[in-house]
């Protein structure tokens, strides 16, 4: 049986109270990615909580990282047809002790807290998409799997091979992240974002004694750096920012180093290609430079055409729910960019509706949390 999506609403409008006792029980239990002991401690505490639901919970530990969560679920009894992918992390970028100055607290319709946003609160509505699922006694085609990771927020190192391989086998995957704006807008499409250093080497030597003999790394770079600030499109969603630069020893030697860090963005493929294709091919402007380029993308773009179908099934599911769901385009990366470069239809932005990610005022709007766990369980047992 497939659950009428204004019943999901309804009936997880009344599991507020509930949703945010366990919101609360998710964000006292802190995550800095860093503090391993910490974020071990947090995820014992969510897969209590879908344990609870009585889901196949597993653990996945790391050397230095807290462990990854892996949670399996499926209704019939017969043999499910396919997969889908529910993405999220746990840790925070608040380093432990945060609570301290920022509390746990709901205010009006706000919940505050580290990580609420992003993304603790999306954790809370996957789980009660789930028991909602349950209570409808919802017979689902697919096996649903849920992986929480522990270090998004540091590069996601350690999870990156456990979610693309879970990826491969799914029909889709579905990311938790926060949603954009106070109409929580889902990202169906994010740029691909890359990170280079362009190292110059030039010739030292007496600014005013011998300056002929000198080469100026540092003017080499502002060569470079001004050729390179050219090919920013923002029309196309390209961009190239110098944002680190370092170099030279004194001010009366020539300088015979340099470097730049660059922030690299794209929001197609090919842009993504041709950008690192033209960064390969600098030469040096100033006779005698030597230049080097280091680093590329590390995430590909999300392009639209992996969430366009997913996305407008989501806002016809919305709409029977006397819902509006819109879009918009992420100018920063998430897992989901990994998931969509395998091929495998995501959809980004499905959690909290919310301010503030990575700030002292970062708050979920806790009235948004029925639906969107609604809209998720809707998803589930419609695909
Ligand atoms: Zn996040």
């Amino acid at each position: 049986m497939t659950p009428d999506p204004l019943a999901l609403r309804k009936s997880l409008e009344s599991r507020l109270p509930e949703m945010l006792a366990v919101l609360r029980r998710f964000t006292v239990a802190e995550s800095p990615s860093t503090d391993k002991f910490a974020v071990e401690r947090c995820a014992r505490v969510i897969a209590a909580a879908w344990r609870r639901l009585h889901a196949d919970v597993s653990l996945h530990p790391q050397k230095h990282r807290g462990p990854h969560i892996r949670v399996q679920w499926w209704s019939g009894s017969a043999r499910p047809s396919g997969r889908l992918l529910v993405l999220g992390h746990y840790d925070t970028v608040y380093p432990a002790g945060s609570l301290r100055s920022m509390p746990f607290r709901v205010k009006g319709n706000k919940a505050y807290g580290p990580g609420v946003f992003d993304m603790k609160a999306g954790i809370v509505q996957a789980l009660f998409a789930l028991e909602a699922l349950q209570r409808a006694r919802a017979l689902l085609r697919k096996r649903i799997v849920f992986i929480w990771t522990s270090d998004e927020e540091i590069g996601g190192e350690t999870s990156r091979r456990l979610f693309e391989s879970e990826a491969k086998k799914s029909d889709a995957v579905f990311v938790l992240e926060p949603s954009f704006g106070p109409k929580g807008l889902l990202k169906t499409a994010r740029k691909g974002v890359g990170e280079a250093e362009i190292i110059v080497r030039g010739r030292a030597s007496h600014a005013g004694l011998a300056p002929e003999e000198g080469v100026n790394a540092i003017h080499e770079l502002a060569l470079q750096i001004s050729r390179l600030s050219k090919w920013n499109n923002p029309r196309r969603g390209i961009t190239i920012n110098a944002d680190v630069v370092e170099g030279g020893s004194r001010v009366n030697v020539i300088a015979d180093c340099a470097r730049a860090f660059l922030d690299l963005r794209a929001l197609r493929i090919s842009d993504m290609r041709l950008l690192e294709a033209r960064l390969r091919a600098l030469r040096p402007i100033l006779p005698g430079a030597k230049l080097e380029v280091r680093g590329g993308f590390n995430r590909p773009p999300l392009e639209r055409k992996w969430s366009a179908a997913l996305f407008l099934h989501a806002k016809s599911l919305a709409a029977q729910m006397n819902l509006a769901l819109g879009e918009c385009t992420a100018g920063g990366g998430s897992d989901g960019n990994l998931t969509a470069a395998l091929g495998i239809p995501t959809l980004d932005g499905l959690g909290a509706v919310g301010h503030g990610a990575h700030s002292l005022g970062e708050h979920v709007l806790i009235n948004t949390m029925p639906s969107r766990a609604a809209l998720l369980a809707a998803l589930l047992c419609s695909i």
